[in-house]
């Protein structure tokens, strides 16, 4: 899969592309991220991005060119399936969202910053406008991070035990069991006695009956959610 992320702020996006997970994937060849400064593809020598709102009021805006001009530059090499601009507006971010993502072979994902990108570039180029949360940061990076995460950790071999995505939350419209590590009794504490039975059968539904007594006490707006959000994303 390839990932291009826009962006006015590369270096904020610099540990992310070198953190375990994401970095294995690219050593491994299994995803393709690249950044681009959006800078790059200004239309004067100041390297300017950025313009005043027309009709006035505070804050910048990201003008239109250099972003076309970024599109223009990628799409002659590849087709992609989705332009997303990350946007606190956009539809909610959840698992089945970076489900059906993941399955895409090219993506870009555009950055907005300041007030946010000039209206025609969503109206005209954008596919998809999705946001992470109901707060507002000051940059797409943040949000573009936690997508891109999200999507890769999915990518087939990305984690090393490859059922393992499939058992975290959200996955099957539940929440995830409580897992344990060693030393089985601390303090006091100890780990609950059926995990250490070595018993798979009944481990498998300790965890299955513990998953849906959190999915009800944190989450029952989730219960058996799962593939129906997917449905309608
Ligand atoms: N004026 C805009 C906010 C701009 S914030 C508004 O009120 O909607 C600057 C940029 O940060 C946005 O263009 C967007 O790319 C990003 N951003 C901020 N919060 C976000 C969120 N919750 N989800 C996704 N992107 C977000």
């Amino acid at each position: 899969m390839r990932i291009d992320i826009i962006t006015v702020l590369p270096s904020l996006l610099d540990s992310f592309l070198h953190h375990s997970i994401v970095q294995r994937a690219q050593d491994k060849g299994l995803v393709d991220l690249k950044i681009h400064d959006l800078r790059d593809y200004s239309e004067n020598k100041h390297r300017t991005v950025d313009d005043y709102a027309y009709g006035g009021g505070a804050g910048m805006v990201l003008m239109i060119g250099p972003v076309v001009n970024c599109l223009e530059f990628l799409k002659k090499d590849r087709e992609y399936q989705e332009i997303i601009y990350m946007s606190p507006d956009g539809r909610p971010f959840h698992q089945g969202v970076a489900n059906e993502l993941s399955l895409l072979e090219n993506i870009i994902i555009i950055c907005g910053h300041y007030k946010g990108i000039d209206e025609r570039l969503r109206e005209h180029f954008v596919t998809r406008e999705i946001s992470i949360g109901d707060y507002v940061l000051s940059g797409g990076e943040l949000p573009a991070a936690v997508l891109s995460d999200a999507v890769i950790r999915l990518l087939p071999g990305v984690l090393s035990n490859e059922s393992s995505a499939l058992s975290d939350s959200f996955q099957d419209g539940l929440v995830a069991p409580p897992v344990y590590t060693r030393p089985a009794g601390f303090r006091g504490m100890e780990v609950p006695e059926v995990l250490l039975s070595g018993h798979e059968k009944k481990i498998e539904k300790w965890r299955f009956e513990q998953s849906i007594k959190r999915t009800q006490e944190r989450r029952p707006d989730k219960e058996n959610k799962g593939t129906s959000e997917q449905a309608n994303n």
